[in-house]
């Protein structure tokens, strides 16, 4: 491996070390962002995730309650 100079290194990319990248990038987006990923982004868990909002979905009259509908 060749060495890289980065700001924020990462490791994985699934959804946690995707969304802290764009997360660190739109807190300055002058900062250099690195993910190590040993195979292919998004062929973990992230991959093969359904897309359902799981215990999200028992907590929505609270969270309307608490933030509104949008
Ligand atoms: C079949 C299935 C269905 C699912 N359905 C849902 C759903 O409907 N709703 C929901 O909310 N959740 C669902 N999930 C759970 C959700 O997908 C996971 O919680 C989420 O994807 C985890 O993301 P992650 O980034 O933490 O892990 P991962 O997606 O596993 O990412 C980790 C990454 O790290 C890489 N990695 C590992 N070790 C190293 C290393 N040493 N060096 C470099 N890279 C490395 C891996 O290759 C991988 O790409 C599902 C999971 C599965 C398996």
């Amino acid at each position: 491996m060749k060495n890289i100079e980065t700001d924020v290194l990462i490791a994985g990319g699934g959804y946690t070390g995707l969304w802290t990248a764009i997360l660190h990038k739109q807190q300055a987006s002058n900062k250099k962002v690195t993910i190590i990923e040993k195979g292919l982004c998004g062929s973990g868990a992230s991959g093969a995730s359904g897309g359902c909002l799981l215990t999200w979905s028992s907590k929505y009259p609270t969270l309307k309650k608490l933030f509104g509908e949008q």
